[in-house]
C-alpha cells in the first residue's frame, strides 16, 4: 500500500492506493497555517489514522507547493510559507519511522498523469498546471525528471516567447524578472488583460464563456490569450519534444483548450510533422495526491512495508 499526501494552501489530503491504483481511503483536513510543527503533526496524524483504519503500513510521499532545496535540504519557494526553511522530509521521517519522499505539486500532477492518467504508457510527458499561476513538471519513462537544482519544468518563469509590440515593456513578475510566462498565461493574467482592454471585470471562465457566445471583446481577449499560451507551449515542445502535454489546474477546465492549443502550438514549434499530443488531465484535483503516492514505485517500496 502507498500513501500520498497533498499539502495544499487550505486543505491537506491523504489518499491510500494499492499497487493496482485503486483508492482505498481518502481523508481531508484543514492545513495548519500558523506553525510548521502543527503541519508535521497533522500529516503524521493523517498517516497514523489511515494505517489504523486499513490495518497495514504504507510508503509515504508528499506533494508540496514548493521544493526541497537540493543544496540545503530545506523547503523553499512554498507559498504555504510556514514550510519554508524546514527539513520536512527529515522531520516526517523521524515521527513516522520510515523514508519519506517529497516533490513539488506540479511534479506530482505530472507523475500521476504519466503513471495511470491521461498520458499513461507514454515516455516523455510534460505536465502543465495552469490556474492562479502556471507551473510544470517532466516525467520520462514513468519517473520524474527533477534536475540538480530541482527546477526542471518551471517554464512559468521563462519569458513569454516572441513578444508583440503591445506586450512590451514586459510586466514585472514576483520572481524579480519581467515578462515571465506566468504574468501572461494564468487565470488572473487573462482577467487582467481583459480588464485592461475593455474596462470590464470577468473571471477567466466567464471570458471564455462570453467568447463562445459571440461577445467580440471576449473573443479577442481569448484569441490573444490562446496565442500566448501556444507560443509558451511551443518553446517547451522545441526543447523536450514530449510524447504528450497534459493540462491541469483551473484553466484546464476551459472546454476545448487542449485541442485548440495543440493546433496553435504546432504553428509555432519547429516544423513538426504532426501536432504534439495535448490532453486534459484524467484525475483533476486528485492528481497531486495520486502523484505523491506514486513517488514510491512498486519495486522501490521501503523494506518491511506491505504491498
Ligand atoms: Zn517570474
Amino acid at each position: 500500500m502507498r500513501l500520498g499526501i497533498d499539502l495544499g494552501g487550505t486543505k491537506t489530503e491523504i489518499l491510500a492506493i494499492g499497487d493496482d491504483g485503486r483508492e482505498r481511503l481518502r481523508e481531508r483536513v484543514a492545513t495548519p497555517v500558523h506553525s510548521y510543527s502543527d503541519v508535521v503533526t497533522a500529516i503524521a496524524a493523517l498517516v497514523q489514522t489511515a494505517e489504523e483504519r486499513l490495518g497495514t503500513r504504507g510508503s509515504v510521499g508528499v506533494a508540496i507547493p514548493g521544493t526541497l532545496s537540493a543544496r540545503t535540504g530545506l523547503v523553499k519557494n512554498a507559498n504555504s510559507t510556514v514550510l519554508n526553511g524546514h527539513p520536512l522530509d527529515r522531520d516526517l521521517e523521524s515521527v513516522l519511522s520510515r523514508p519519506i519522499r517529497i516533490a513539488n505539486d506540479a511534479n506530482c500532477f505530472t507523475l500521476s498523469e504519466a503513471t495511470d492518467g491521461a498520458a499513461a504508457g507514454l515516455n516523455v510527458v510534460f505536465g502543465i498546471i495552469a490556474g492562479t499561476g502556471i507551473g510544470g513538471g517532466i516525467c520520462v519513462g514513468g519517473r520524474l525528471l527533477e534536475g540538480p537544482h530541482r527546477i526542471a519544468g518551471e517554464w512559468g518563469h521563462n519569458p513569454l516567447p516572441a513578444p508583440r509590440d503591445d506586450e512590451l515593456p514586459a510586466p514585472p513578475c514576483y520572481c524579480g524578472r519581467r515578462g515571465c510566462i506566468e504574468t501572461w498565461v494564468s487565470g488572473p493574467a487573462l482577467a487582467r488583460d481583459f480588464n485592461r482592454r475593455t474596462g470590464r471585470s470577468s473571471s477567466a471562465a466567464d471570458i471564455h464563456h462570453k467568447a463562445t457566445t459571440g461577445d467580440p471583446e471576449a473573443k479577442e481577449a481569448m484569441e490573444v490569450f490562446l496565442d500566448r499560451f501556444a507560443r509558451a507551449v511551443a518553446s517547451v515542445i522545441n526543447v523536450l519534444d514530449p510524447d504528450a502535454v497534459v493540462l491541469g489546474g483551473g484553466l484546464s477546465n476551459l472546454p476545448g483548450l487542449a485541442e485548440d492549443l495543440a493546433r496553435r502550438a504546432q504553428a509555432y514549434a519547429f516544423m513538426p510533422e504532426a501536432p504534439t499530443l495535448i490532453r486534459k488531465n484524467t484525475f483533476g484535483d486528485s492528481s497531486g495526491v495520486r502523484g505523491a503516492a506514486w513517488l514510491w514505485r512498486p519495486e522501490e517500496l521501503p523494506f518491511a512495508l506491505t504491498r
